[in-house]
């Protein structure tokens, strides 16, 4: 006879979640007639989970769709590693788990604070309201006291492979758990953070290799210096507006290699920088086939820099408004387009007018003037642009930092066309 009803009732409440409208004790009157009848207490659990889900399934989460600062997260996954760690809680002392989970979309790193849950390298377990964070930039999953965790079958799951990932700069965005990269380090400086309190020194900068580059946070001295070439084993990316950003810490490998590493400053096609939302430091080209209202000659507020209206700030009211000079353009290569911003002192080259002239034109014959000839002189032409490339819900936008028309040898362009539909045809 089954003598352990209440763990099964607890993994049922766990599973259906504390919301659900049944009591412990109309669970338990149920899945005792279900043992009378000789069901299985697996079985009897199972359906009582079903009928009190509101007939939806617990649903597992794939570890690649987990992020940060979640509740009642379901998993089911393998514990990779699991090691004990002494820590202080409010000065007490109290051990906890750490590790890795694993499914077959990659690995995640895990906490476990409750004193309950006991865990075995290599299980495959069901975890029940997890709960997760972000820490040094990766997402953690925790469990607490209300999460319940279960082995099941081994072949409920894959096997899972935890091997850091090789990959390119510009497939960190395809990248899911730990990496493998090999890179130059193009900058590096020493920063203090507060972490919960307590200092702590991190080392940031920027890393590339012939696909491009990402800004990096170590979390340990690995005495990195510019020009240095490193393979890092075990780095995790997260990316902010599509910028990637490589964490590690003292669990990674990092090892300086006589390799050379060549980092690329070749135009990446659009579609690519589209398809990877953002990058940091990218060089593009192609044509401009949209100069945006908001161009030319523009005021802001001079308290808060925001763009003001007939003398008025959205914040401070009425203000007497100082001058700029901008271009917000659509640039495309064929492949995909983008958004563009280009500061005063870039736009003043790209149009050959300095921000003067622009300012005694929109006093002389308005604002719109200026966003005609800005038209009129950056239209269809091509340009090469450099900066950093945000990716948001309305799509991808290079903050340009360099910018230049270049001449376009049409002949050159026409023959390869003409080469191009003659090969396909
Ligand atoms: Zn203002």
């Amino acid at each position: 006879m089954v003598d352990d009803v209440s763990s099964y009732i607890d993994d049922i409440v766990s599973m259906i979640g504390e919301d659900a409208e049944v009591e412990r004790e109309e669970l338990e009157k149920e899945f005792r007639r279900f043992l009378e009848y000789g069901v299985p207490p697996d079985q009897a659990k199972r359906t009582l989970v079903k009928k009190f889900s509101n007939g939806k399934k617990v649903e597992f989460r794939k570890l690649s769709e987990v992020k940060p600062n979640e509740s009642n997260v379901n998993l089911l996954c393998r514990v990779v590693t699991v090691n004990p760690k002494e820590v202080k809680v409010r000065g007490e002392p109290r051990k906890i788990f750490y590790g890795l989970l694993g499914d077959e979309t990659g690995v995640i790193p895990f906490t476990s604070w409750s004193s309950s849950i006991s865990l075995e390298k290599g299980d495959v377990v069901e975890i029940s309201n997890a709960y997760t964070k972000e820490w040094q930039g990766v997402v953690q999953v925790n469990f607490g006291e209300r999460t319940s965790v279960k082995k099941v079958e081994d072949d409920r799951l894959p096997e899972v492979s935890h091997e850091p990932k090789p990959c390119k700069i510009a497939d960190l965005h395809t990248a899911f758990g730990e990496v493998d990269v090999t890179v130059k380090i193009l900058d590096v400086s020493e920063k203090e953070v507060d972490v919960n309190g307590e200092k702590k020194k991190v080392y940031v900068g920027t890393l590339g290799d012939e696909t491009g580059k990402a800004q990096f946070t170590a979390w340990h001295d690995f005495k990195l210096k510019k020009g240095d070439v490193v393979r890092v084993v075990g780095g995790y990316t997260r990316f902010w507006k599509g910028i990637p950003q490589l964490t590690f810490d003292d669990r990674a490998n990092v090892e300086k290699v006589s390799k050379e590493v060549e980092v690329s400053y070749k135009p990446v096609p659009l579609h690519k920088l589209v398809e990877r939302r953002g990058g940091l430091d990218v060089s593009v080209e192609g044509t401009v086939i949209e100069v945006r209202e908001g161009s030319g000659f523009i005021e802001r507020c001079p308290e808060c820099k925001r763009l003001i209206q007939n003398g008025e700030c959205k914040v401070h009211g009425k203000v007497k408004g100082v001058g700029d000079l901008r271009a917000k353009l659509v640039v495309d290569d064929g492949t995909a387009g983008i958004g563009v911003i280009v500061g005063r002192e870039l736009t003043e080259q790209l149009i050959g007018k300095t921000f003067e002239e622009c300012k005694r034109i929109a006093s002389e014959e308005g604002g719109e003037a200026v966003l005609r000839l800005l038209r009129e002189r950056l239209l269809t032409k091509r340009v090469a642009l450099r900066g950093n490339a945000l990716g948001d819900e309305f799509g991808t936008t290079l903050i340009a930092r360099d910018a230049k028309v270049v001449d376009l040898d049409v002949r050159k362009e026409a023959l390869e066309l003409l080469q191009k539909m003659e090969g396909e045809s």
